[in-house]
């Protein structure tokens, strides 16, 4: 094994040498594959897994990697398209992240995928060729939605209550009849994205609570069937979800899952995880699930744009390994079993956000992120978002955390989803 990698390593320097973008796909994160194959990995089983256990991914940067020249692979090396990839390794869902309008007037994407409905289109019709189901994830911003930030979109800036209810309600039954009727076999809706203290640019409960009704009634009049997912986040925090889910309750709130995030280097244990989901899903009859979650298989940057992780003052819980990485997967699947009938599932975020190319070509992929929109953030982003975008713009925070290596070959933590159900036992 040491020999091979020494081997691959040396490749490394011939192909960087020749420094084509093609030389790159070859060469540095195969090492990663060759460390540990996928017979090699050891996943013990999950028990009490429903039958149609969510075993989702959120691929929603993908489009705006493969317009980056990005390529991905099966595991016998050969190019293949990536949800078909997803299909064979166990994957059952996708999830993707909708924005009302991630561009500014000269039609510049803010990045993170550039993604707006029509890129939701694109996605979801490629999950359903595949038999997977789709998450739409509406942030009802133009960037990103998360505890921090909850910005209203732009053409919503100056209206109403009454007038932004409306949109809202608008623009979820117009996105979600355009989805239908591409034939998009959508499972689920988020209304909102990490919207723990506000809502499209709201911070009382009340009207957060009327706005998640509204997006909710799109759903319902769209298809009964769909599930409308509330999506919260730092379940570490003592009494969150309880004090949560009691004022939707009170404000008589029209959901039936309770999704929270859950990356382990922040959001405390997964006994928490799992203790709080199940006395939500217990009190209120809602279903909860992960939204999201992601681990690190290597401690190496991949892109030259910072990861989120590892950082000093983080606990990383398992090994920066893929198997370490497995096994928080493999985890997080049996935190949410263990809630009981309830629990339906677990979607990786973010799996596929690798480089689009080496870190020693900083300044080339700068461009790239900056023309396609493959980075987290474009330059273009700031007049949105001028304190985080606008300052810190750049490429992949999470190349390392991705569940394929650095040039698109899958990891064998990626057949973790299949593996959960039987159990692995590494082959000698
Ligand atoms: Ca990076």
């Amino acid at each position: 094994m040491k020999s091979r990698i020494i081997v691959l390593l040396a490749a490394v320097i011939v192909w960087s040498g020749i420094g084509s973008s093609t030389g790159y796909a070859a060469a540095e994160g195969e090492k990663y594959v060759s460390e540990l194959q996928a017979n090699n990995l050891f996943v013990k089983k999950v028990a009490g897994m429903n039958k149609d256990f969510i075993k989702g991914v959120d691929v929603s940067s993908i489009i705006a990697l493969e317009n980056s020249g990005v390529t991905f692979y099966n595991a016998s090396g050969k190019r293949q398209d990536i949800f078909t990839t997803l299909k064979q390794a166990g994957v059952n869902y996708v999830r993707v992240r909708i924005w009302n309008d991630p561009y500014n007037a000269y039609s510049n994407g803010y990045g993170g995928g550039n993604n707006d409905v029509q890129k939701a289109i694109q996605i979801g019709k490629r999950a359903t060729a595949n038999g997977m189901k789709l998450l739409a994830d509406f942030h009802y911003s133009d960037f990103w939605a998360d505890p921090a930030k909850q910005k209203v979109p732009k053409a919503w800036a100056n209206l109403s209550f009454e007038a932004k209810k409306a949109k809202l309600y608008g623009f979820t039954k117009q996105s979600l009849q355009a989805m239908v009727k591409e034939g998009i076999d959508i499972g689920m809706v988020q209304v909102g994205n990490e919207t723990t203290g506000a809502f499209a640019g709201e911070t009382d409960w009340k009207k957060m609570s009327q706005l998640f009704n509204e997006g909710s009634r799109a759903v319902r009049e769209t298809n009964r069937d769909i599930l409308v997912a509330l999506h919260f986040t730092n379940p570490e925090t003592s009494g969150r979800y309880s004090y949560i889910a009691e004022t939707l309750n009170k404000n008589k709130v029209d959901y039936d899952v309770f999704a929270s995030s859950y990356y382990p280097f922040w959001h405390g244990t997964l006994h928490n995880l799992s203790s709080v989901l199940k006395a939500v899903a217990d009190t209120y009859g809602k279903k909860v699930m992960v939204a999201e979650t992601s681990y690190t298989y290597t401690a190496e940057d991949g892109d030259g744009h910072e990861n989120t992780a590892p950082k000093s003052g983080q606990t990383l819980p398992y090994p920066i390994s893929v198997q370490g990485q497995a096994n928080a997967v493999r985890d997080v699947m049996d935190a949410v079993a263990k809630t009981g009938t309830a629990g339906l599932g677990v979607f990786y975020w973010e799996p596929a956000w690798i480089p689009v190319g080496p870190k020693t070509q900083l300044e080339k992929n700068k461009t790239i992120w900056e023309t396609y929109g493959s980075g987290w953030a474009s330059s273009y982003a700031a007049e949105y978002d001028p304190e985080d975008a606008g300052k810190w713009y750049g490429g992949s925070a999470v190349d390392n955390q991705a569940l394929f290596d650095f040039n698109g070959h899958p990891l064998p933590s990626l057949q973790v989803f299949k593996y959960a159900e039987t159990g692995h036992i590494p082959k000698k």
